[in-house]
């Protein structure tokens, strides 16, 4: 080796030590795991699949994580109540709240008001509900009339298989459980689109007023009672059949709630198979990988607690949403079941002193999209876990913040767990943004960071994910809830 080669070499070393040393890379998750790791990633997102193709809305998605729970051990609070039993550190329990809210937990071997490990994911998505009165005829068609629910670019839901899946409650309080469309030999369900022929107009109107929210109407069937003189024949042909499947009039449907959501199963994505396709990721790759997380976790030393919340897309609203009372009522029975009576103020404790992520998914850098994300400040598809200190819009206005100091912690757990992490904000400042459930868990002082997969397409009909990241997910709370 000649010397100007030899310094050549050395300063390559040097250059490679000082950015190893000194630079914060961002690691592909590929690169870093181990094949056995590999395959198990790969393993861990075929069931991940499955759970999706299950859990089509918020409903579903709370039967399919009892489900599992309840495999996997965990007792309803209820039955130790029931029994007048107590609490013991190592146990597993889960509560529910209308069907559309559940949190599992595993006592921890500390003290609950020393604080808990909490993450809260949301299981609703974005879809189109049923009015109450949603039947009628036009031009010999029978439709439904819809109204859209969170934040959907309306165009999406032209022309796309859509299933029908939700309750029915009659009057007597029966429930009727719907699902029409999920399998080859069911119907689907359509919004028509305008033909090109006829769009001029349409044509020229900008892409958030070309499709109005009123133009969401459903084709529900053509085909007319046989009584040739009457009027909404059509209508009420099926109106009979829904009487004879489901026993339902249409006065049922005022106290429904059916979702009408891509009749679409999850499906890999490339060549490679490396991404996951699917309705409904957001916010369900978090709930996956939480349940899964939680599912795993034995004795931790601080009570550990998945919560699963609803209504996140709409401002998490209702009795059901981050808003309600759920979780710190929930909180309150599991000091009262453990400690045999109860105080406020361990209560307060328990909340404050806790710790959360708040497990919700971001955006990845979109290739035919790039200028509305700073690269240097946005994720990655396959680069891991997405931190998020701040989310919030115009000015971090709305933005729960989370503490540098906290920010550090979770940075030492994932870097003590070999977790690939990455950083990130939504898009460029000023290019819009968006909240989560993370500003409603701080309100009790405790310490909470947004944290989850990066996707593409999000809230689109087939959002898209990396099955690296995925798994990353699901290590990454399973680390936080053994720290
Ligand atoms: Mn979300
Ligand atoms: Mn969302």
């Amino acid at each position: 080796m000649d010397k100007g080669n030899k310094e050549n070499k050395e300063t390559k070393e040097r250059l490679k030590k000082l950015k190893e040393e000194l630079c914060f890379n961002q690691k592909l998750v590929w690169d870093h795991i181990s094949q056995i790791e590999k395959e198990e990633a790969l393993k861990f997102s075929e069931e991940y699949k499955t759970f999706l193709n299950e859990a089509r809305t918020e409903r579903e998605s709370i039967r399919e994580i009892v489900r599992l729970a309840e495999q996997n051990g965990f007792v309803l609070l209820d039955e130790i109540t029931a029994r007048g039993k107590k609490l013991r550190p190592g146990n597993k329990v889960y509560t529910v709240n209308k069907e559309k809210n559940v949190a599992l937990i595993v006592t921890g071997k500390e003290p609950v008001w020393h604080g808990i490990n909490v993450i809260g994911s949301h299981v609703d998505a974005p879809r189109l509900d049923l009015k109450p009165c949603p039947l009628y005829e036009d031009q010999g068609i029978g439709l439904l009339k819809t109204h859209y629910y969170g934040g959907i670019k309306k165009y999406h839901w032209l022309s796309h298989p859509l299933a029908m899946h939700g309750v029915v409650i009659k009057q007597n309080g029966d429930k009727i459980d719907i699902r029409i469309g999920d399998t080859e030999h069911d119907p689907i369900f359509l919004i028509t689109d305008l033909l090109p022929h006829l769009a001029k107009e349409q044509m020229q109107k900008k892409l958030g007023e070309a499709v109005s929210g009123e133009a969401l109407n459903i084709l529900a069937g053509t085909l007319p009672i046989e009584v040739k003189d009457a009027k909404e024949r059509v209508k009420l042909a099926v109106l009979e059949l829904l009487k004879l499947k489901y026993g339902i009039i249409e006065e049922d449907l005022t106290s429904a709630e059916l979702e009408l959501v891509p009749a679409t199963t999850a499906r890999d994505v490339g060549f490679d198979r490396s991404m996951v396709g699917a309705y409904g990721q957001d916010d369900r790759v978090c709930a996956y990988t939480s349940l899964r997380a939680l599912l795993n976790c034995q004795n931790p030393v601080r009570t550990a607690i998945s919560l699963f919340v609803d209504k996140e897309e709409i401002g998490s609203t209702g009795n059901t949403g981050m808003r309600s009372r759920f979780f710190e009522n929930t909180v309150a029975e599991l000091l009262y079941l453990l400690a045999g009576d109860y105080d406020e103020i361990y209560c307060r404790k328990a909340l404050a002193l806790g710790r959360a992520l708040s497990a919700d998914v971001g955006a990845a850098v979109d290739p035919n999209w790039e200028g509305v994300y700073d690269k240097y400040n946005a994720a990655k598809l396959g680069y891991g876990i997405v931190m998020t200190k701040y989310t919030g819009s115009g000015g971090k206005y709305g933005a729960s913040e989370a503490n540098a100091e906290f920010v550090a912690e979770i940075r030492r757990v994932f870097n003590e767990k070999k977790i690939i992490w990455q950083t990130a904000e939504l898009g460029k400042v000023d290019q819009g943004g968006g909240g989560t459930i993370a500003q409603y868990m701080a309100r009790y002082g405790m310490d909470v960071l947004d944290c989850g997969p990066a996707l593409l397409s999000m809230h689109s009909p087939m959002e898209v994910a990396h099955k690296g990241d995925i798994y990353m997910c699901y290590k990454a709370y399973e680390a936080f809830f053994n720290n």
